[in-house]
């Protein structure tokens, strides 16, 4: 059996503690969307502010829930600012790759991690525990649904 302490890695719980980029952005030029995990009452609110460029200049997260899915938001928030739209949908596509690497083979045996983007996660590796806690896995990807409803949001106001 996995411990707690794999899940709740330090870097997972400094997040937690120590939120980046907390707050709001003023509404508009700034989108707002909103998610909510009804499994575990985690909401999370993405203040999303994309440039003309196609940049994400800000991005403020507000909300409440477990810690798994504030932290998972924290990192999500640093690790996106400044990237274009496309780089980020690329880091959204190595998370969830992450997060989804033992759904098929959940019944089974340890089975081999399958292969995911090569794309540096950074502190985002820390929630790869997460995925042996199925449950779990909506908290952490929680804030990366809510973020490409914003992104979706900002490419239909630009274009
Ligand atoms: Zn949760």
């Amino acid at each position: 059996m996995p411990g707690l302490e794999d899940l709740y890695r330090e870097i997972i719980l400094d997040h937690y503690r120590n939120p980046r980029n907390r707050g709001e952005l003023e509404v508009p030029p700034a989108h707002r969307v909103e998610g909510f995990n009804p499994l575990c009452g985690d909401e999370i609110v993405v203040y999303l502010d994309v440039d003309a460029e196609g940049v994400v200049e800000d991005i403020r997260i507000g909300g409440q829930g477990c810690s798994i899915s504030q932290s998972s938001a924290s990192m999500m928030s640093a690790a996106v600012k400044g990237k274009t739209i496309d780089e980020v949908h690329e880091l959204t596509k190595a998370f969830k790759a992450m997060m989804s690497i033992h759904e098929s083979s959940l019944e089974g045996d340890d089975a081999e991690p399958e292969e995911f983007p090569d794309i540096n996660l950074g502190d985002l590796e820390a929630l790869r525990g997460v995925v042996r806690f199925p449950v779990r896995i909506k908290c952490a990807t929680l804030s990366w649904n809510t973020l490409a409803q914003g992104l979706d949001e900002a490419a239909s106001a630009a274009s």
